[in-house]
């Protein structure tokens, strides 16, 4: 292609500034876009005419390599040409949903089948639980906020069917009805976990020393808005915020992962028709609720929450410029996934950026739970991705799940905290003064098994640990090593 750049430039630009004066009925495809002129970047649009913005649907709807696919009038579509660029009409339509639908789906107007319902993804864990009932469990943690379907989380270890005395991880995805490669990263992975169990060595590992907890679909409703074929737009739950009876109409809903009780005010938006309202107050939604009554349930260690798009990592935090305070611990664990998780360009790893402490999954597993979550935006150029990227997709986040597995075979403190006389398990709290500060609740051992697994760096820790009724303990100099996990019985005596 032979033409002036930066005239075009300029031209599309001022093409792009002159959006309001008509209506976007065309569905524009264009091919080889040189560099200069896109951009696939992260949740912030670049300056490029085709840079693709995660938060908005209204021109721009995905930038795949150098292929663009885009709203535009027919003066833009004219300047298109007029500029050089391989542009294609893919449809007409005075009705942007049909026209959206075209773009994210494709010709057949639904997505591709490689992409899982909710219900099939139900089936398949029930299929792998008829045929392995020791390594998968299916627990019920609550129901959607509008249509009331059941949100399973699955538990997944080599005795699945009871509750382990072991260090628990979860990877949950489609908080956002939209970001749909998360999903199919955890059905990949609970497959692969099931069926490989004793025959591959990884996750023979994995399965006889961990619990592995999916919830392949947070957001069930939202996702089946998607998945349906009805509107790939949906990012929000399916509420009828505005209570008119009449469901699924974008933009509305509640941002299900600007729900959560930690520093809520801050987070999101307080207007419903943006599409991060945050519902009317915490724990508002259906879906919020379902997660946390699962780490209330089961504590975590650590946790992957799934999102689409950018190839970045979000951990927990940078909150008024200072760190979160396990950061020593957290950061290296972003960098170590992130730096397994290949670019769709195949030329680097995925980025990590600390997240502000407000409202979403991170910062309420961490702050609230002392769960160390990842925000994993898989992917970079589109929500609904084509197919034929997406076992690339799948397979490269793979590699970083080995990364997020290894981390939970420690280093850190096994702590187990029992009751002097009795020997009984006890529910305490296990407080580190050197690291946890205001900023973070105060951690707790779990009444069943009495345990914290508490991740740390190697080096020498000091820890009180105490419980009403009970005299308290402190333990200085308690020394962690470099590998595995480092038991400390804490018998707590009766006041
Ligand atoms: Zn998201």
């Amino acid at each position: 292609m032979n033409f002036c750049r930066t005239c075009l430039l300029a031209g599309l630009l001022l093409a792009a500034s002159h959006a309001g004066e008509s209506a976007r009925t065309l569905l524009v495809e264009l091919r080889q876009v040189p560099a200069e002129l896109r951009a696939s970047g992260g949740v912030v649009a670049g300056e490029a005419p085709y840079s693709y913005d995660s938060y908005n649907r209204d021109r721009v709807l995905s930038v795949i390599h150098d292929t663009v696919t885009t709203l535009a009038t027919p003066a833009e579509f004219a300047e298109m040409r007029a500029a050089g660029l391989e542009a294609t009409v893919l449809m007409e339509s005075d009705d942007v949903l049909t026209l959206v639908r075209r773009g994210f789906y494709g010709p057949a107007m639904r997505p591709d089948p490689s992409y899982h319902t909710y219900d099939q993804i139900v089936a398949k864990a029930e299929a792998l639980a008829v045929a392995h009932p020791d390594r998968i469990h299916r627990v019920r943690i609550g129901e959607t906020q509008q249509f009331r379907r059941p949100i399973h989380a699955y538990r997944l270890s080599n005795r699945a069917t009871e509750p382990q005395d072991r260090p628990a991880v979860l990877l949950n995805a489609a908080h956002h009805a939209d970001e749909l490669v998360g999903v199919e990263i955890v059905v990949t992975l609970m497959e692969k976990l099931v069926r490989d169990y004793g025959a591959d060595p990884e996750v023979t590992h994995w399965m006889d020393t961990l619990e592995i907890w999916l919830v392949p679909v947070v957001n069930v409703d939202g996702h089946d808005i998607v998945t349906s074929g009805h509107d790939p737009r949906w990012r929000k739950n399916a509420r009828d915020v505005n209570g008119d009876g009449v469901t699924r109409v974008y933009p509305e809903g509640v941002d299900p992962n600007r729900g959560y009780d930690f520093n809520w005010n801050f987070g999101g938006s307080p207007h419903p028709d943006s599409v991060s309202y945050r519902g009317s107050h915490p724990f508002s939604e259906a879906e919020n609720r379902a997660m946390r009554h699962l780490a209330e349930m089961q504590p975590f260690v650590l946790s992957i929450s799934y999102h689409s798009q950018g190839e970045v990592i979000f951990y927990p935090w940078v909150w008024d410029g200072k760190p979160a305070p396990d950061d020593a611990v957290i950061r290296p664990l972003a960098e170590a996934v992130a730096g397994r998780i290949r670019t769709m360009d195949g030329r680097g790893t995925y980025a990590v950026s600390p997240g502000g402490p407000s409202s979403q999954s991170y910062a309420w597993l961490y702050g609230r739970k002392g769960v160390i979550d990842l925000i994993v935006e898989v992917g970079k150029g589109s929500h609904v991705f084509p197919p034929e990227v997406v076992p690339d997709l799948i397979a490269s986040n793979l590699e970083g799940v080995r990364a997020f597995l290894a981390r939970a075979a420690g280093p850190g403190l096994a702590v187990r905290v029992r009751d002097a006389v009795s020997g009984e398990p006890l529910a305490a709290q296990v407080w580190l003064p050197q690291i946890e500060n205001e900023t973070v609740d105060r951690r707790h051992s779990d009444a069943r098994f009495g345990r914290l697994w508490r991740p740390l760096q190697p080096g020498s820790y000091t820890l009180i640990v105490s419980r009403a009724g009970h005299t308290t303990r402190r333990l200085d100099n308690v020394e962690v090593g470099p590998g595995g996990w480092t038991a400390l019985e804490v018998a707590l005596g009766r006041e």
